[in-house]
């Protein structure tokens, strides 16, 4: 890097400023981060360069990246790049202010009826992403004197969002709709609310919706659904109220959406906080997803590409056929997942490790997931890799 120029560099602070209280601060943060390092637990921000065909470079290598959720490879789809181009030109970088204050730009209308299309809903709102749509969406279905019912291994901004609330909250065991039921019948919740994936991003395997929804039906309770990683790749037969999803995966864009009733839509127009009080989203960004969508409905073997990419690397390394593009190979520690990694990274594989928190401590994991830009050779040598030298070590 530069030096910068004599003007730009930081003021030195007066003495008085350097106070104990920032000491104290210095000495915080240090003390959680070193033992967050004794842990293996220490997560690092690594420069990489994306770019087509799924490749990442890093540090002066050329890697094949296996652990992105670009399912699709859309967000380097020239069709998709220039659309996104052409809005800045036609629009501008950024939005300004906030849909409502602003006023809406009109490449929200267009994406929300394709997307509401796209979902058999009546209507459809877009969110700047979906952490932002689950943490706002929630605590409008429910609040105090309410239950909502998750998941064990739903996505963090569902548990933020049920936390965000009020209401009571509950984890069901994962994919357990006995235990669902069980909790839905002895709950005194007075509107009771359910939130699961349908293809868990740790995991790849799905929930059996159908079976959900009826014990949702049965306890007059409502289901919302996140489909971050069903979405564009494994559409499953889903019956839920609300559903949550991202345009930040398959469809290789940002921005998260809630397809519903349009009497839940307009009423998250109204109350949702993560809509109301921040800015809308870049207009290349609502260019690029609209793309990215007619390119999903268009081209359906890219997904059946990607799924096929799963399946071969499964069979590679003995593992059970795949539910979804994402195939997890559990290794326990921390320390095991990122020597795993590092490992995998000296072959050419970027496929990061899945520590705790983000993972139940002792499941710490290599998450692999596949795209419909990955050549099918490149697959079958990162499975030989895997099998020769992650499980074999594991083994031995
Ligand atoms: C990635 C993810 C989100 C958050 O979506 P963003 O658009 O990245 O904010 C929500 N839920 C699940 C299950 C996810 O995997």
């Amino acid at each position: 890097m530069n030096e910068p120029a004599a003007d730009a560099r930081p003021k030195a602070k007066a003495a008085s400023m350097t106070s104990d209280a920032e000491a104290s601060l210095a000495r915080f943060a240090a003390q959680k981060l070193e033992a967050l390092g004794a842990d293996k637990l220490l997560r690092q921000l690594r420069p990489t360069q994306r770019g087509g065909d799924a490749s990442a470079a890093r540090d002066g290598a050329a890697l094949i990246s296996f652990c992105d959720n670009d399912y699709l490879g859309l967000s380097q789809h020239p069709d998709v790049k220039s659309a996104a181009a052409r809005a800045a030109l036609e629009y501008g970088a950024g939005a300004g202010a906030s849909r409502l204050v602003t006023g809406d730009c009109p490449l929200y209308a267009r994406l929300e009826r394709d997307l509401a299309q796209m979902k058999g809903c009546e209507a459809a709102l877009v969110f700047g992403s979906g952490y932002l749509a689950n943490i706002s969406t929630v605590p409008v279905l429910a609040g105090r004197g309410d239950a909502v019912f998750l998941d064990e291994r739903a996505h963090a901004c569902m548990f933020a969002g049920a936390q965000l609330s009020g209401a009571a909250v509950e984890t069901f065991a994962h994919n357990d709709v006995d235990d669902l039921r069980r909790r839905l019948a002895s709950s005194n919740g007075a509107r009771k609310l359910v939130l699961t994936e349908t293809v868990f991003s740790m995991d790849g395997d799905c929930a059996p919706l159908g079976d959900i929804a009826a014990a949702c039906a049965q306890a007059n309770a409502w289901l919302m659904t996140d489909d971050a990683h069903g979405f564009g790749v494994v559409e499953l037969d889903n019956q839920a109220h609300v559903q949550m999803g991202t345009l930040s995966k398959a469809a290789g864009a940002y921005g998260g959406y809630v397809c519903g009733p349009r009497a839940l839509i307009e009423l998250l127009v109204n109350r949702a906080r993560g809509l109301i009080y921040t800015t809308g989203l870049p207009p290349p960004v609502l260019a690029a997803a609209i793309e990215a969508l007619r390119i999903m409905r268009t081209q359906p073997e890219l997904a059946a590409r990607a799924m096929s990419n799963a399946r071969l690397f499964s069979a590679r390394i003995g593992a059970s056929a795949p539910e979804s593009a994402i195939v997890p190979l559990i290794v326990g520690s921390a320390e095991a997942a990122l020597a795993a990694s590092q490992t995998l990274e000296a072959e050419g594989f970027l496929v990061t490790a899945i520590r705790p928190p983000t993972v139940a401590s002792g499941t710490a994991r290599l998450r692999f997931s596949f795209s419909a830009a990955h050549m099918p050779d490149d697959v079958a040598r990162l499975g030989d890799a895997v099998a020769r030298r992650v499980q074999a070590e594991a083994s031995s």
